[in-house]
């Protein structure tokens, strides 16, 4: 009697043995399950990183730094950190050189057709991500800070944008910019979400030498990484395009004494309008035609505020000025294209200045701009002027 005790208490021990090791086996299956889960939103994923600019376009230059070098080397990092978290990535250089067809690195279709071949191997690829990497310059050397940009019409890109301005602020703390919406030819024609990466001022002496070490380039490679990893796990499908039209603001309708002049401000993150007064009953007495050239000559002037900059070269003339259909179709020297002063953020804040100077005109509703005489050209090499500009541009 006393042994069937015993035998029963082995038995127990034998299933509770039998239970424990099923329980580990359980845990080790799910765990091994849960780390694969963290990482995998990114296993696969088809990143088609571009170092912009490259052998015969420099890109911004500040005291012998060259934005085509930087924007390569810190895309080189971007990509063996993106490796490492499974991705397969793409670059569309991985030397000093650039797109342009042979025989055609100036006039106004070189631009688009560099920009071209770089936008056909995201194509090529299926690339779930497009990323290019840029480097901003600005005369006034207090300008600094990172910034994203996406498209207007892209949902997927907005989200992208933010998640990695959210990681590059962190390397930043007192960089207020936020993600925007650009009228970029690269991300306006990318068929999947696209975001230009703007690393930052090669012409504000502290972010230059930042942007000189490795260090600092390493961890903006880290920071565009997690920005792509969180997008992906906000949308582990990997969203396509375009879903959403995000709302921007446009310039307010002028009053009949005033007009407003829209300059950058000085730290390059929005416009600000500056009033300019004019007698009523001369103000009334001006064509729309009269009306545009009055406030564009104001633009070209510049500010009158400390606290907003020029970014059009002052010598730049208007060659022709016309209004049709509500479309002002402004020729300008190529002074604007010439002394053009900064990177991608300061020619897109430049157009915006243009065209919410004019559309504040009842009247007109659009911009185009000519670069002596031809259409297409670009002030800096990230716009290209090849359509019309609409109020909310
Ligand atoms: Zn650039």
């Amino acid at each position: 009697m006393l042994q069937r005790p015993i035998i029963v208490l082995i038995r127990r021990i034998w299933v509770l043995g039998i239970i424990i090791v099923f329980i580990i086996t359980l845990i080790g299956a799910g765990s091994i399950k849960l780390t694969s889960v963290i990482s995998s939103s990114l296993i696969n994923k088809v990143i088609v990183i571009d170092p912009g600019h490259g052998g015969a376009d420099p890109g911004a230059k500040n005291s012998g730094l060259q934005e085509k070098d930087i924007n390569l080397d810190i895309s080189l990092r971007l990509r063996d950190s993106l490796k490492s978290k499974g991705c397969i990535v793409i670059l569309t250089r991985e030397v000093d050189k650039d797109f342009y067809l042979p025989g055609y690195v100036l006039g106004r279709m070189a631009k688009r057709a560099e920009l071209d071949q770089r936008i056909n191997i995201a194509t090529d690829k299926n690339a779930d991500l497009f990323i290019s990497v840029h480097t901003n310059s600005f005369p006034r050397p207090n300008t600094y800070g990172m910034e994203t940009y996406y498209h207007l019409k892209s949902y997927p890109g907005k989200v992208l944008a933010e998640l990695i301005q959210k990681q590059l602020t962190q390397l930043q703390s007192d960089n207020k910019r936020k993600s925007k919406a650009g009228d970029y030819y690269l991300i306006n024609q990318s068929k999947m979400p696209a975001v230009i990466v703007e690393v930052g001022f090669i012409s504000n002496p502290r972010e230059r030498n930042l942007l000189m070490s490795n260090n600092y380039r390493d961890s903006i490679a880290e920071a565009i990484g997690t920005g792509i990893e969180h997008y992906f796990d906000n949308f582990p499908q990997g969203l396509r395009e375009s879903i959403q039209t995000v709302s921007q603001e446009g310039p307010p309708s002028n009053s009949e004494d005033t007009y407003k002049v829209y300059f950058p401000s000085s730290d390059l993150d929005n416009l600000v309008p500056e009033d300019r007064y004019i007698n009523r009953s001369v103000w009334s007495k001006l064509t729309l035609y009269q009306k545009s050239n009055l406030v564009l000559n104001e633009l070209i002037q510049g500010p009158l505020t400390v606290t907003s900059t020029r970014t059009i070269a002052p010598k730049t003339k208007i060659l022709s000025l016309t209004i049709q259909n509500g479309v002002a179709i402004i020729d300008f020297s190529k002074d604007i294209r010439d002394d053009f002063p900064g990177g991608a953020l300061v020619e897109d804040i430049t157009i915006k200045s243009i065209v919410w100077t004019m559309t504040q005109l009842p009247g007109i509703n659009g911009v185009s701009i000519l670069i002596n005489g031809e259409y297409g050209d670009s002030i800096g090499g990230h716009i290209l002027l090849d359509h019309t500009f609409p109020i909310q541009s």
